[in-house]
């Protein structure tokens, strides 16, 4: 039978079986311990209107708020900022969490008509004069009016996010800036397709068997089933990722490499309908407006001032101190590289459509490691053990299974999180297995959010969501390192959002900005892959023997292939970000020119690419990454730094754990961020431990 058909019937049963005033679960309190979400009681058809109510009561608050007449206070003016939304808010966290993961057809309708309703929300909050007024009144006297650290947080936030919004500008340029956004979303739409479009009408057509040699079987069929599904003769190569890569890797016809590659990096800029260079140069010149507009000199001013990193020179500074080593090590990669050429007797220069396929060979050389055989000692259920001791060892922490949690799917599982008194911290739900109703990847939200003002304390509900396989009743679900790691980084996250004990949900959890929050998750990535810790938790399904010493050895061994080039395309592409969004005048700007300027003066070897170029840089031209890429390496700092600190005081040292959960795992981003760093590690953060861990010095 018709899915949907038995959908609707269902529907029809439970709506008639229940009283005209059956109560909508999302729009009265749960019953249930800890505010946790009643999943069991929740229908598709109750989130429209919680969405509608909630838009209501938000207007409400706002409308409460606008007219108070006492004099400003942080109680009478941010306090009901921060409670507007409860309803709406906790809506849309249960919503937007099964969107992505167990969603059905009511709910993908609801979607459409609750994006409009969180735009209406978001405006009548951020557009509304009057709270403004009562907020800069309070901003301007910000250290005479008795606020605690965390309230002087939570208010520097609310004021910039009104003057970013266009607060303070006259009428006249009030109307330039909603020009301007209006604009810049449609450069950006435009950017997006024209990058989608020139991919998805690539192909390289092959009819000569010959010319395909030392590609993998699976590639090959791959690629003959892709050229039927297009009515081509013999084989097709397209230019997304597990084609393009695989492709380099293993194809011999260096011709056919050539054309691959070039294929890749030439996106949006052929100088035909898709090309992307005029709606750079126009998107830079808008950025740049806007930020004059808002009194920043450059964009990259406006974007970095709430970040960890404040300021884009101290971005690019970092930036440089990683690319001084990479470099170096990129060519000693490359001379390995020629090596094996020569010896092959090939009278040619490495190119660089020629690395990945002899750095293919130099990996099979050097460090070759077959990840069946690791697997077998990575069950999802010992790496969550292992993760779970890690976490209880290091932060005096406890979880305990329940089942008496309702959960959305039968396949999620629950757990309470407990401090060393026996108190509750938080509730953790994971969901760990591939469905049809889940969009890939992993990632950690909440269904609860933390706060604890104006006598109310709730805990919050967090969830990691994995795609794994699920186990059968002969096997478990075996993990590959990267998995492995997966679990680690998102447990990472969870324990942020946990732990948190901030009083005010804007700054509350992982509510902090991106060159931050990562380094919570990656840090524990640390603990999953270090040997004596394997030694813990890593034991073969069957056997129950502890992961041999030689396979940790080839581990090791192999997490320092490539990574002068790995670290030369990802800091070059963030270099080349920070540029772009550096400049004070774009009049003459032409990005080709400026790209190779920008090469030039960073001394790129051309054997190398900068991991994205202009023309499809989807983070910067199509995404929020703008002036933000360098995050990820900002952020790599902060882990690697952090956990040099547990190397040096005890991998599971508790006094060390201690430090690091009450000034980085509670705090949120309740201070300033690079305070609560020192704090904990006693000094500012180095580069030593994260070029080390990439092989870039000893
Ligand atoms: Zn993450």
């Amino acid at each position: 039978m018709n899915k949907s058909i038995i959908a609707a019937a269902f529907a029809a049963i439970v709506c008639m079986s229940c009283s005209e005033n059956r109560e909508n679960p999302l729009l009265v309190e749960s019953k249930l311990p800890y505010g946790a979400v009643a999943f069991d009681k929740i229908q598709s058809t109750d989130y429209m209107p919680a969405f509608e109510e909630g838009l209501r009561q938000l207007k409400a608050n706002i409308d409460a708020a606008a007219a108070c007449t006492d004099a400003p206070t942080f109680e009478n003016t941010i306090e009901p900022l921060e409670s507007c939304d409860m309803l709406l808010g906790n809506v849309g966290r249960v919503f937007y969490n099964l969107m992505e993961t167990d969603a059905d057809d009511i709910m993908h309708e609801t979607e459409e008509k609750a994006i409009p309703i969180e735009n209406e929300a978001n405006s009548y909050v951020f557009m509304n004069e009057a709270i403004f007024k009562r907020i800069k009144e309070l901003y301007d006297n910000i250290d005479n009016i008795g606020l605690t650290v965390e309230q002087k947080e939570v208010l520097k936030k609310y004021y910039r996010r009104f003057v970013t919004g266009g607060a303070l500008l006259n009428e006249q340029e009030k109307a330039r800036f909603v020009e301007i956004q209006n604009r810049m979303g449609e450069l950006r739409i435009k950017f997006a397709n024209n990058n989608l479009d020139e991919s998805n009408a690539y192909v390289l057509n092959v009819t000569d068997i010959n010319r395909l040699k030392g590609l993998p079987q699976d590639q090959l069929e791959a690629a003959a089933a892709r050229a039927k599904d297009k009515g081509l003769e013999g084989w097709a190569f397209n230019v997304q990722k597990p084609c393009w890569i695989p492709f380099l890797q293993f194809c011999q016809d260096r011709d056919l490499r050539e054309q691959m590659y070039k294929a890749y990096y030439s996106r949006g800029n052929n100088n035909n309908e898709f090309d992307n260079k005029a709606i750079i140069k126009e998107t830079l010149q808008l950025r740049l407006e806007l930020a004059n507009l808002l009194g920043y000199e450059t964009f990259a001013d406006l974007m970095l001032e709430d970040r960890m990193a404040k300021t884009p020179q101290a971005a690019y500074d970092l930036l440089m101190e990683i690319w001084k080593y990479a470099v170096p090590q990129a060519k000693r990669e490359r001379d390995e590289m020629q090596k094996i050429i020569d010896a092959e007797g090939g009278k040619f220069k490495l190119a660089a459509w020629d690395w990945w396929y002899y750095a293919e060979k130099l990996r099979k050389q050097k460090y070759d490691l077959d990840e069946s055989q690791l697997m077998p000692y990575f069950s999802l259920d010992n790496v969550r053990k292992g993760s779970f001791m890690v976490a209880e060892t290091l932060f005096g922490i406890k979880f305990k299974k329940v089942d008496n949690l309702p959960v959305y799917n039968p396949s999620v599982e629950t757990w309470e999180c407990l401090d060393a008194d026996g108190s509750h911290l938080a509730y953790f739900y994971t969901d760990c297995f591939v469905r049809a109703t889940k969009r890939q990847g992993a990632w950690m939200t909440n269904f609860t959010g933390q706060y604890n003002y104006a006598g109310q304390n709730q805990r919050p509900t967090i969830v990691n969501v994995c795609n794994f396989s699920v186990p059968t009743d002969t096997l478990p679900c075996l993990l590959s390192i990267d998995d492995t790691r997966t679990v680690f980084h998102e447990f990472g996250h969870a324990l942020h959002g946990m732990l948190t004990q901030c009083h005010y949900p804007t700054v509350s959890g992982t509510a902090t900005p991106n060159d931050y929050v990562e380094m919570c998750s990656q840090i524990m990535e640390h603990w999953a892959i270090e040997p004596s810790i394997m030694k813990q938790y890593a034991f073969h399904y069957k056997t129950g023997e502890p992961i041999p010493d030689n396979l940790i050895e080839k581990m090791q061994n192999a997490g320092h292939f490539n990574t002068g080039f790995e670290t030369v395309e990802l800091v070059g592409a963030a270099l080349l970000d920070m540029e772009y969004h550096m400049l004070k005048d774009y009049s003459d700007f032409d990005d080709q020119k400026f790209e190779d300027a920008i090469s030039a003066k960073l001394g790129m070897i051309p054997e190398i690419e900068y991991r994205y170029r202009g023309t499809f840089f989807n983070h910067i031209f199509n995404n929020d990454y703008c002036a933000g890429y360098y995050s990820y390496l900002w952020a790599e700092v902060l882990d690697c730094d952090a956990f040099q600190c547990f190397k040096e005081e005890g991998l599971l040292n508790k006094e060390t754990g201690m430090r690091y959960r009450r000034n980085i795992l509670e705090k949120g981003s309740s201070d300033d961020l690079m305070k609560l760093y020192r704090q904990f590690r006693g000094s500012n953060p180095k580069t030593e431990a994260m070029l080390r861990n990439r092989g870039l010095i000893n």
